[in-house]
C-alpha cells in the first residue's frame, strides 16, 4: 500500500507520528550484518564474469519490494511517490512514478539516492536492503540512526534509464509516446547527473527531485554510483569502492562554501568510512579520480548543486545547501563488467558504507575525525581538477 506522505502544508511528513513500537526495540537485539571472512584481493570484480542483467532489479521489482518493506516494517517506513508528496512535476520522462521511502523520526534529514545512472544498479539493491534493516532491526545501532535522522531513500532516481539499461535518460514526447528528437533526428539524451543547472533542468526527473529536495532541506546526502574497473594507486589491487566528493576538497570551489565547513565535513565523512572499512577483507578502497590523477570539480552534478545551494525558479530562496559524498562501485551493466560472482559483495559494501557513515554522523564520531585522513585514502598524486566550467585546471606545485 502506498500512502500519501504530505501534510496539509505540503511539507513531506516525517514518520514522527508513526514512531510506534519503540518500546519493543529494547527487547529485541538482532545481530548486525557482518562482513564475512577476508577474501583474497585482486580478483574482484572479475572482468571475465558475465553480467546477468536478469538478476538486476527492475522498476517493477523495486516497487514490489518497497511495498513489502513498508508493510512488514516495525519502525515506520513510509513509501510514497512524488505525486503524493506534492511536487508540481512528479513522473519520469516516460511517465513512471518516482518513489521515495522514509524511515526514522530524528530531527535531521538525510538524502540517499541510488541509480541516477540507469546502468549503475546496486544503489537500488543496497538502499532497499538498508531500508529493510532500518525498518525491522531493533538493535541499538539501528535505533541510534532512526533517533538521529529521518532518512529519505530514493532507490531508483532514473527508472526509464534503468529499464533501458543506459546511463542517461531519453527525453520523451508523451503525446506521441516516442523519444523527442534533435535537429538531426537523433533521440535527445540527458545525463540526469548533469541536469541540476540553472539553464538546464531538461528532464522531468530533475524538476521533480529538485523540488522534493527543496521540501526536505536535508542536512546530509549520500549518492551511490558505479565506475569502470580500476586499480589502486601504489598496490595495483583491483579497487572495489571509490570514495568521491564532486567538488574537490581543497579545490577551486569547496573551500569557498559555508566558510569552508563542507571542505572539512566531506573529508571527515569519507575519512571515517575509510578508517572503519579499511580492515574489511573484500573491500579495496581509493579516492575517486578521473584521468589517472585528476580530482573532479563538477558544478552541474546533482549533489554539487546541493552543496552550492542552487536556487532554481525561486524554489530555494533561502539558499539551503547540504554536504554530500558519493560511493562508486566498480563495474556496470552496460559494459558487462559487474562480474556476477561479485554481486553480493558489491551490494554489501554499499550497505556497510552507508550504515557506517550514518552511524558515525549520528554518534558524532564523523565530526571528530581528523580531516587529514582524506590524504591517507589511496590516490594518485593530484595533477589537476577536471571541471565542467573551465576544462582541466592544473594544480600549481
Ligand atoms: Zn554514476
Amino acid at each position: 500500500m502506498i500512502r500519501s506522505n504530505t501534510t496539509a502544508s505540503g511539507k513531506p511528513r516525517t514518520s514522527r507520528s508513526r514512531a510506534l513500537a519503540l518500546g519493543l526495540a529494547a527487547l529485541v537485539s538482532l545481530p548486525l550484518l557482518t562482513s564475512g571472512p577476508a577474501q583474497a584481493k585482486g580478483n574482484f570484480p572479475s572482468p571475465e564474469g558475465s553480467t546477468s542483467t536478469a538478476s538486476i532489479l527492475t522498476y517493477a521489482d523495486t516497487i514490489k519490494e518497497l511495498e513489502k518493506i513498508e508493510k512488514t516494517s516495525r519502525y515506520g517506513v513510509d513509501v510514497f511517490t512524488l505525486a503524493e508528496a506534492g511536487t508540481a512535476v512528479n513522473t519520469s520522462e516516460q511517465g513512471r512514478d518516482l518513489y521515495v521511502a522514509t524511515v526514522g523520526d530524528g530531527p535531521q534529514d538525510v538524502w540517499v539516492q541510488g541509480r541516477i545512472h540507469g546502468n549503475e544498479p546496486y544503489g537500488a539493491e543496497a538502499i532497499l536492503s538498508l531500508l529493510k534493516d532500518l525498518g525491522t532491526n531493533g538493535s541499538a545501532q539501528y535505533e541510534e540512526i532512526r533517533d538521529a535522522f529521518t532518512i529519505h531513500f530514493i532507490p531508483m532516481y532514473n527508472p526509464d534509464g534503468s529499464e533501458l539499461n543506459i546511463r542517461q535518460t531519453v527525453l520523451w514526447d508523451t503525446a506521441a509516446n516516442a523519444p523527442r528528437k534533435d535537429a538531426n533526428g537523433r533521440d535527445l539524451i540527458v545525463d540526469l547527473n548533469r541536469d541540476w543547472v540553472a539553464d538546464k533542468f531538461q528532464a522531468r526527473e530533475s524538476l521533480a527531485f529538485y523540488e522534493y529536495w527543496t521540501m526536505v532541506d536535508p542536512d546530509y546526502g549520500i549518492d551511490i554510483h558505479h565506475q569502470g574497473l580500476k586499480q589502486q594507486y601504489g598496490t595495483g589491487d583491483d579497487v572495489t569502492l571509490s570514495l568521491g566528493i564532486s567538488l574537490a576538497p581543497g579545490g577551486p570551489t569547496l573551500p569557498t562554501l559555508e566558510g569552508g565547513a563542507y571542505d572539512v565535513l566531506t573529508r571527515q565523512m569519507h575519512g571515517y568510512v575509510y578508517e572503519e572499512l579499511k580492515g574489511t577483507g573484500y573491500i579495496t578502497m581509493d579516492r575517486y579520480q578521473v584521468g589517472g590523477s585528476l580530482e573532479i570539480d563538477i558544478k552541474g552534478g546533482v549533489v554539487s548543486a546541493m552543496m552550492l545551494g542552487l536556487d532554481y525558479q525561486g524554489l530555494n530562496p533561502e539558499g539551503h545547501s547540504n554536504p554530500v559524498v558519493f560511493f562508486e562501485t566498480s563495474g556496470n551493466t552496460s559494459d558487462g563488467s559487474l562480474g556476477q560472482k561479485a554481486r553480493g559483495k558489491s551490494i554489501q559494501q554499499n550497505i556497510l558504507a552507508m550504515r557506517t557513515l550514518l552511524t558515525g554522523l549520528a554518534n558524532g564520531e564523523v565530526q571528530q575525525t581528523d580531516p587529514e585522513v582524506w590524504e591517507e585514502i589511496p590516490h594518485a598524486p593530484v595533477t589537476g581538477y577536471s571541471t565542467d566550467y573551465a576544462g582541466t585546471i592544473p594544480v600549481t606545485p
